[in-house]
């Protein structure tokens, strides 16, 4: 099979499985956000996914990113962007250059910086704030107990922040922290959810996912 039939089987096929669970939880496929994660895969599979007609795309590095969709920003217009990956304030300006969507927002000093490239930039990121549900010290994310307090503060800044964003610890089965960011999302007012990965997208999307973060699912083994 090519490269091309087999990623557009992927997309069909992961698209299909978001479809059937969405529709188990009685909720609208269309409100279930499929971001295929392209971090550290091939540029030809990249190209595929693109010639199949997808466009909403996810990479947790700043600077890779930039080597996969710089040029394609150009020539594609509908393309969405989002990083996924932790942010350093030292690359700020370069993620609001090149993004649509910042995923991993999970402190103050980031919310102050994102808010001033925002407007040196005329340019306003949808904003997601990651929580480090399962409370892991080498994890990135504001623990749930101080979620509440960076949601206000970020809108004290005046980010759009849609929602929020989890990524649970790999040895935990994932269904309670999609429950919990869920929680922490309803009673902030947020009807942004970011969550689910290759593994676990389909129970993410009957949990009330709004956008669900699938790289292997898509592409296939990653390299490296
Ligand atoms: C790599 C990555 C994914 C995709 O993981 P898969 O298991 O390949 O679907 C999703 N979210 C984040 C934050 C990632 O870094």
């Amino acid at each position: 099979m090519s490269i091309e039939a087999e990623i557009a089987r992927r997309l069909d096929g992961v698209q299909a499985r978001i479809t059937g669970a969405a529709a188990r939880a009685g909720r609208d496929p269309d409100d279930v956000c499929l971001v295929a994660i392209s971090k550290t895969q091939p540029d030809q599979r990249i190209a595929a996914a693109l010639t199949a007609g997808h466009r909403v795309f996810g990479e947790n590095r700043v600077q890779e990113a930039w080597a996969h969709w710089a040029n394609r920003r150009t020539v594609i217009d509908d393309l969405e962007l989002h990083l996924v990956g932790p942010l350093q304030t030292n690359k700020v300006r370069d993620a609001v250059a090149l993004f649509d969507v910042i995923q991993t927002l999970d402190r103050p000093r980031l919310a102050v910086k994102l808010a001033k490239e925002f407007d040196r930039a005329g340019r306003q990121l949808r904003c997601f704030i990651q929580v480090n549900t399962g409370e892991e010290p080498q994890k990135a994310g504001v623990l749930p107990v101080g979620a509440d307090d960076l949601i206000a503060e970020c809108r004290r800044l005046e980010l759009p922040v849609e929602g929020l964003m989890c990524i649970p610890p790999a040895d935990e089965p994932a269904p309670p922290h999609f429950a919990l960011l869920g929680e922490i999302a309803s009673r902030n007012g947020l009807a942004g959810l970011s969550m689910g990965m290759s593994a676990d997208f389909e129970s993410a999307a009957e949990l009330g996912a709004s956008h669900v973060r699938v790289g292997t699912g898509v592409f296939g083994p990653r390299e490296v």
